[in-house]
């Protein structure tokens, strides 16, 4: 970036203020907020909900946008470049380690928040695993984990542990808003628990397969058209299976997604005469999303609500 001579002596000005007394190397005392940048809207949202007035976050992964094949711009690569903390989820964004790697930075704090959480293996109702197999020949695991109200808990521990080892200044905050959030998230469990223990079926049918650690927590069934990424279309012989299994458990809804292109799922639902409904998988908010005030929980909430009637039909 070129500097005016003028605009260089206020940025040399601006380093200078910013080292007066700044313990830690961040932010403190001179009124500039922890530059935080996160991947997509999970890790967006979990991060602004523990971090509060105390960072600003930014989100890569635009409105509308699908993160499965999402990379990022060379504006996004500086982004991550300064950031003072980077939040990802792991496995969702092929394009970090790269990047990480072609951002050194040695102040940068990373959070991969899927660290830790034991991960399921794709669902194999469909022989998904040649195409996905790229990755070093190994078996496919599911990235799904935020579509969990439990192990979303342990996604904002993580947020919560790298935001105290990048502000120390604020630990108290990060805690309690951290707190504060996981009790809702708690809240969102006992809520999928009471609302959908007695459902009359446990089978359902998705876009792709992004539920199945929601699936695991309330013991259901989750049947995905498409892979773990939406990119991988089903095979006509996928597709019939899918209508079988389908007429086999008296299935009368198919679930689409509100980022991808519903063609498929809605061929299906017509094929076997099944009404059609949105299960969010939460990769990004739409346009419309926002413009009603809906964010995780609420979209969560509605996720059960959909679920709820579909097992009950
Ligand atoms: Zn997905």
């Amino acid at each position: 970036m070129k500097l005016s001579k003028g605009l260089a002596g206020i940025a040399i000005a601006a380093l200078v203020l910013s080292g007066c007394g700044n313990s830690n190397g961040n932010n403190e005392g001179n009124g500039e907020k922890l530059k935080v940048v996160a991947s997509f809207y999970p890790m967006v949202e979990f991060t602004k909900q523990v971090a509060g007035d105390h960072a600003e976050v930014v989100g890569l992964i635009p409105s509308g946008a699908e993160p499965h094949d999402w990379e990022p711009s060379p504006k996004d690569v500086a982004a991550i470049q300064d950031a003072d903390l980077f939040v990802y989820n792991g496995m969702i964004e092929g394009w970090v380690e790269k990047t990480l790697e072609s951002t050194k930075n040695e102040k940068r704090i990373v959070v991969r928040a899927i660290d830790g959480i034991e991960l399921i293996e794709g669902s194999d109702e469909h022989e998904h695993e040649e195409e996905g197999h790229e990755e070093e020949g190994e078996h496919p695991l599911d990235p799904h984990v935020w579509l969990s109200p439990t192990l979303a808990q342990q996604e904002v521990r993580h947020i919560q542990a790298g935001l105290e080892r990048a502000d120390p200044d604020n630990k108290d905050n990060y805690k309690k808003n951290a707190d504060a959030y996981i009790e809702k998230l708690k809240a969102l469990d006992e809520k999928f628990k009471q609302d959908l223990s007695n459902s009359k079926h446990k089978e359902f049918i998705t876009q792709h397969a992004a539920f199945g650690y929601l699936a695991k927590d309330y013991g259901l069934t989750q049947v995905p058209i498409a892979g773990l990424s939406p990119e991988q279309e089903p095979s006509p012989e996928e597709m019939a299976e899918v209508v079988a299994f389908a007429k086999e458990h008296e299935v009368k809804t198919i679930f689409f997604e509100t980022l991808v292109d519903p063609k498929i799922a809605q061929t299906i639902a017509d094929e076997i005469g099944a009404k059609t409904d949105v299960l969010n998988p939460l990769e990004g908010l739409t346009e419309e999303d926002m413009s009603k005030g809906l964010d995780y929980i609420k979209i969560m909430e509605n996720n059960l609500a959909g679920l709820a009637k579909a097992l009950n039909e």
